[in-house]
């Protein structure tokens, strides 16, 4: 937008930008968000009310500040899922990780920020946002990255380097020994290598986190909104080496984290083998529509995520997302030419989307 009044007096920078989100409309089938389709249990719902309840009784005084026992549980979680030996002192909770990344622009945006599009869009956007200059690194036609010319690209002058695995919109995700290459470049220039994992929980290959102990200049920021299933909770969160959390105690606005968010929060995690026992299916979901997007003729890029990108198709995207939503499903524009993104969804989601694509197709 660009026609804000004359006596609004708005940043320059910010006056061109427009504002980021995804069309929330009703659909029968939501596939366009990446989140997980299964609603807590009745029991989950229970416990998030009780204990809401308890907190309740004490929301005239400010939360604890530092969360404690919600970062303790975290760490716990990711020692359970890698092997590691974190603690509190490795874990940063924030309203999503995109609070986490846009405290890491704050703390750590002194320099220009690197990323390899397409990729999140929020990661340039948050840049701009904070002031950080960004410059992005290409992907090959295939999505994948090209080593040789990304570390190239890694010089001095440069203080944040993001990485996304599995990468969104695109499902590509990024082998360990990858990432050690990354994160040897970005030690050599003093910068910080961030690994978004949002969607880790979907993908067969070894966790960023390991890499933590021998790289203290790699963090790793994870998410509850995605596979577990708590989208609605906003909370991400950071593992990183202690001096890194240290820093973000600078940017963090006074007692960010409710008492509500780190109560709901803390159960959810109490409740992680049910909220995760949906990942294997999700996953065998996300086969069952790559092959029926190919029986469609179209192409898919190979997924380590719950979202497949695909191509193929001769119109539009946005003509062929409209005539999909026109027919129940709801899926993703990401403005990637002669692409479009479906959300992995229940059986019964994936099965209205591919009917609506096929009807849309053969119009
Ligand atoms: C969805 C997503 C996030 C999650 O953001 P939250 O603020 O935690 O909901 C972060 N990174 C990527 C790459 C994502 O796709």
């Amino acid at each position: 937008m660009s026609n804000w009044p004359a006596w609004l007096p708005l940043r320059k920078d910010l006056s061109q930008m427009s504002v980021y989100g995804a069309p929330q409309v009703a659909a029968d089938a939501q596939l366009n968000t990446n989140e997980n389709p299964y609603a807590p249990s009745k029991e989950l719902v229970a416990a998030i009310g009780a204990a809401v309840t308890k907190v309740s009784a004490n929301l005239n005084r400010y939360p604890d500040r530092e969360a404690s026992t919600l970062r303790g549980k975290l760490a716990s979680f990711i020692n359970e899922l890698s092997g590691t030996k974190f603690s509190e002192t490795n874990i940063w909770a924030a309203n999503g990780s995109n609070e986490i990344i846009q405290s890491l622009y704050l703390a750590f945006g002194s320099g220009k920020a690197i990323g390899f599009t397409p990729s999140y869009s929020m990661h340039p956007l948050i840049a701009q946002v904070t002031a950080v200059t960004w410059e992005a690194g290409k992907r090959k036609a295939d999505f994948t990255i090209d080593m040789p010319s990304a570390l190239a690209q890694i010089q001095k002058g440069t203080s944040l380097v993001f990485l996304t695995t599995p990468n969104n919109p695109t499902g590509t995700a990024l082998s360990i020994d990858d990432l050690n290459s990354f994160a040897a470049a970005t030690a050599k220039v003093g910068a910080l290598l961030v690994v978004d994992e949002a969607y880790a929980e979907f993908s067969p290959l070894q966790s960023a986190v390991t890499l933590i102990e021998e790289f203290p200049h790699l963090v790793v920021c994870r998410t509850m909104s995605k596979a577990f299933a708590m989208a609605g909770a906003r909370l991400g969160y950071l593992v990183a080496n202690p001096s890194v959390i240290e820093a973000m105690h600078l940017v963090r606005l006074p007692y960010h984290l409710s008492s509500i968010t780190q109560a709901v929060a803390e159960v959810a995690l109490d409740f992680r083998k049910e909220l995760l026992g949906t990942v294997a299916e999700l996953k065998a979901g996300r086969e069952w529509l790559s092959s029926e997007l190919v029986k469609l003729g179209l192409t898919v890029v190979p997924s380590a995520a719950n979202f497949i990108l695909f191509t193929g198709f001769t119109i539009t995207p946005a003509a062929l997302w409209q005539k999909i939503l026109d027919r129940g499903a709801l899926i993703r524009d990401v403005g990637l030419p002669q692409h479009l993104r479906v959300t992995v969804g229940t059986q019964e989601e994936n099965q209205i989307f591919i009917d609506a694509l096929r009807a849309a197709l053969a119009e």
